[in-house]
């Protein structure tokens, strides 16, 4: 039954409708609205269905994407949500956020002459339905197992191996140091792209799955990682990265210079009602200011359209590269523009300067010179260019690296990579200690979303393997 399919040829591709910059930069609510049904359907209608889907194989979850497109514009909605929830814990979540110009429409065959299928709108479509028609349960379980797992971390990646491990009758615990569910979902992204109560009903829904949560607990502090290793089978490590890199400019100890997470986590904070007394007394809050954001990843795009949001006076990102390599997506650029942000390419900060408080940045051109060994072209400087810029709130969005967890979990047998990353063995997501796993950030270095969860599953069902292994052996 492929007669509702093909017809990227008579219908164009059209996503939901984006809001107004003017009307969306004075709130923070979702920038998309949602897909009516039959926009839903005529959209997924437009799939080629193509011999090799180039959108499945680019998808870090190899979501079944073409067929529940097909299912969609046949109107089997249902079925579609399932095809989709089956390989991806979080399809809400993706289909908002997720990078897809680099991902699965970016490589979809009729992106050539006829523009992709909007693949993450539909998939958002597709669960936010669901969710509305009550087709999303907990998780129920068969058989309980007295076996007890412990994930360290309620991001993603921690949540997503929760998820699977309950579904397979497990005890799940998982401890976070924050007092929310979700990690970078919750104090990282903003609400314009992804809103919080989205995740909270993700996490209730875990909750109700009888997955138990123990908040404000950081381990290493609150407990010690030895005595989790006593009260488990098994343990996941998902911490994330949260280490904001650094560069050592004069200037530096001045006021008013802030690392992006502190910065993103103080507005999320304030947008879920919590009191934040560096927002209020104007430390982390943009409003009025001069601001200036340095770096050009998606973590710099969140601050800039944050502090529009928050009534700067002007805001600028001051980046070293130029527009074609920036690291970070070209579809959160353009939604930065629209919005009134100001982006100074080829140009890097050489000093802070104030009084007290920063007043402005001394910056410098650049130019793109040979390239390195990763083919990048490296930044050289073009002498006599330096120039002032007005600032009252400087950003830092210069990357993140992990923490030092062989020194906070105590452990010094814990292998680390070069990065400083959790050393994995590559097809048992086991690290150098037995019967600790590790997946997220933690590994990968800062990453995607998609990712996190792609690696939440693969360490779920490692742990399984070796939960089984124990029993087997404490039979024989
Ligand atoms: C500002 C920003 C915007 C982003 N935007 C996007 C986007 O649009 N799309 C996208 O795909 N990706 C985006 N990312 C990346 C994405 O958020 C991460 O790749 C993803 O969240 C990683 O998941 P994780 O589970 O590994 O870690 P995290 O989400 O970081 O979760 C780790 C959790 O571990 C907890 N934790 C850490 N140490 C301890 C400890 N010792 N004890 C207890 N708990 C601990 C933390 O509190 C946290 O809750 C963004 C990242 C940032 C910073």
């Amino acid at each position: 039954m492929t007669n509702n399919l093909l017809r990227f040829i008579e219908i164009d591709q059209s996503y939901p409708n984006k809001r107004e910059p003017n009307s969306r930069k004075n709130d923070f609510g979702e920038i998309y609205d949602d897909y009516s049904e039959s926009a839903a359907l005529n959209q997924a209608s437009r799939c080629s269905q193509c011999g090799v889907p180039f959108c499945q194989i680019h998808c870090p979850l190899q979501n079944n994407i073409p067929d529940w497109l097909m299912m969609t514009a046949q109107g089997r909605l249902k079925e579609a949500y399932e095809i989709s929830a089956s390989t991806n814990n979080m399809p809400e979540i993706c289909g908002r956020i997720c990078p897809q110009d680099r991902l699965c429409e970016g490589n979809c065959v009729i992106e050539n002459g006829f523009k992709s299928v909007t693949i993450g709108s539909v998939e958002r479509y597709l669960t936010d339905n669901a969710f509305d028609n009550g087709w999303i349960k907990p998780v129920k379980i068969l058989e309980e197992r007295s076996q007890k797992v412990c994930i360290i971390g309620a991001g993603p990646g921690g949540l997503s191996a929760a998820e699977e491990l309950r579904k397979l009758g497990y005890q799940v615990d998982v401890y976070d140091r924050y007092d929310r569910i979700g990690g970078l979902l919750i104090y990282g992204i903003p609400n314009f792209k992804l809103e919080k109560s989205i995740v909270e009903r993700r996490a209730s829904l875990l909750k109700e799955s009888g997955i138990n949560f123990y908040l404000n607990t950081e381990v290493g502090k609150d407990i010690s990682f030895e005595q989790l290793r006593q009260d488990y089978d098994s343990i996941l490590i998902s911490t994330g990265v949260y280490e904001a890199r650094d560069i050592a400019l004069p200037g530096v100890g001045l006021s008013n210079i802030v690392p992006a997470m502190s910065y993103l986590t103080a507005s999320n904070r304030v947008g879920l009602g919590d009191e934040v007394i560096n927002f209020s007394n104007g430390k982390l809050n943009a409003y009025g200011k001069d601001v200036v954001v340095l770096g050009g990843g998606d973590t710099a795009m969140d601050c800039v359209r944050t502090a529009t949001r928050q009534g700067a006076r002007s805001v600028k990102c001051v980046y070293r590269r130029d527009r074609v390599n920036m690291p970070g997506s070209l579809r959160e650029v353009n939604h930065a523009e629209e919005e009134g942000v100001e982006f100074i390419w080829l140009t890097t900060p050489e000093a802070y300067i104030g009084q007290k408080k920063i007043e402005a940045i001394r910056a410098a051109n650049v130019r793109l010179g040979s390239s390195d060994s990763s083919g990048r072209q490296s930044p050289e400087l073009v002498a006599n260019s330096s120039h002032e810029l007005k600032c009252d709130l400087a950003i830092k969005a210069f990357g993140f690296d992990p923490e030092d967890l062989k020194n906070s979990f105590d452990q010094p047998n814990l292998k680390l990579t070069g990065w400083g990353t959790l050393s994995i063995d590559f097809l048992s997501k086991m690290t150098s200690l037995n019967g600790v796993f590790a997946a997220g950030d933690i590994v990968r270095g800062a990453s995607l979303v998609v990712w996190a969860i792609r690696d939440g599953r693969d360490a779920a069902l490692q742990m399984h393997k070796y939960m089984q292994g124990l029993l087997l052996n404490r039979e024989n």
